[in-house]
């Protein structure tokens, strides 16, 4: 039976990335060698990071005064490194989710942290608006797309202060204008390649103004001057995100991407909201187009794994909902044809046939 795949992370990535990815694992680049057993400072690799580097300039349309790099370490690693080469003596962020939370938690370790707004006394289920950015504070951290709770930024906002923006979970989902961050960051394993690479796009000039020693390994610097090959960068997710960035420039690029990840979404919201046995979660302003989360009305409560069963049987994976939120998620990342929203849907519409 044909699967749909709706995991939020590691999730569904293009047939082409893991393809060609498989391919270069046997032979890479005509070398007669795997990808895996291949130096990284091959003349071979360097043209893969190299061009990395330029297809995510390119789809982007960064500015001249960015640097794009590769890391080990996650988006979790960020959220220390962003306060340690960022962060004086005082920072400001937006709490809204469990990831902004644990960036919140690291960035405490280096300074006074003004939390803006939250949403957790109401689960995180909208973002936050009116707050007022401190125009005292080095930067402003905001999450845009809030993988476990399904709310999102979509709208670039303004912000006095250098904005740094958590993007795992929505980067190349829709054209973003990169002037208006000072840093761009997040694990690629959710929309871009297989766990193991962290991209981070940083404005230049931001950095070099904190008072405090910074080791070599967690400073920003370092990894710009030397091109991500400072050590060894994780070759074989740097491969696979290439592929996906070719994919994604084959495929019209990331407004045709926005279009059809509106389209996907639409399909899914219009179906919970019709449907008499499911309802959304979050505040309809600030669903995400990534991940979109529902549970049954209360009423029907105690159908909610008998779905969960008749969906499996009906070849969706991941659909269920972070522990924290309950009931379903369904991520439709770019690479998710609308056929597998198309197939989700039909499935809610059979099992509320049926009660
Ligand atoms: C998954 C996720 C993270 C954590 O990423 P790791 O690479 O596992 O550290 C951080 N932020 C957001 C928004 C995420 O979705």
């Amino acid at each position: 039976m044909k699967k749909h795949n709706f995991y939020a992370g590691p999730s569904i990535l293009p047939q082409y990335t893991i393809e060609n990815t498989a391919a270069a694992i046997k032979d890479f680049a005509g070398m007669g060698l795997s990808l895996m057993e291949i130096s990284h400072r091959s003349k071979q690799f360097v043209a893969v990071m190299d061009e990395a580097q330029a297809l995510f300039k390119e789809l982007l349309d960064i500015p001249e005064g960015y640097s794009v790099v590769f890391l080990g370490g996650g988006a979790s690693t960020q959220f220390a490194m962003i306060p340690y080469n960022l962060m004086n003596k005082k920072s400001a962020y937006l709490n809204t989710g469990a990831w902004a939370k644990k960036a919140i938690k690291e960035a405490k370790l280096f300074g006074e942290v003004d939390v803006v707004a939250t949403s957790e006394e109401t689960t995180f289920n909208y973002v936050p608006k009116g707050y007022t950015i401190p125009t005292d504070a080095d930067y402003f951290h905001i999450t845009t797309n809030n993988t476990i709770y399904g709310t999102e930024i979509r709208k670039d906002i303004d912000c006095p202060i250098p904005l740094v923006a958590d993007m795992s979970s929505d980067i190349f989902s829709r054209p973003v204008d990169v002037s208006k961050y000072a840093m761009i960051y997040g694990g690629a394993q959710k929309n871009l390649a297989p766990a193991g690479v962290t991209f981070i796009i940083i404005k230049n000039d931001i950095l070099g103004k904190v008072d405090r020693a910074i080791p070599t390994m967690l400073n920003y610097q370092t990894h710009i001057d030397k091109g991500s090959m400072f050590n060894t960068p994780p070759v074989v997710p740097v491969y696979a995100a290439l592929q996906t960035l070719k994919w994604l420039k084959d495929n019209g690029g990331i407004a045709a991407m926005e279009k059809k990840n509106i389209e996907k979404a639409r399909l899914l919201y219009d179906e919970i909201d019709r449907n008499k046995l499911f309802v959304g979660t979050v505040a309809e302003e600030d669903r995400s187009l990534m991940n979109i989360c529902f549970v049954m009305k209360e009423e029907y409560k105690d159908l909610e794994a008998d779905f969960f069963d008749f969906a499996t049987s009906k070849g969706m994976v991941g659909i269920k909902g972070h522990r924290s939120v309950g009931g379903f998620r369904a991520s439709t990342y770019n690479a998710l044809p609308i056929e597998s929203v198309g197939a989700l849907v039909a499935a809610m519409k059979e099992f509320e046939n049926s009660h």
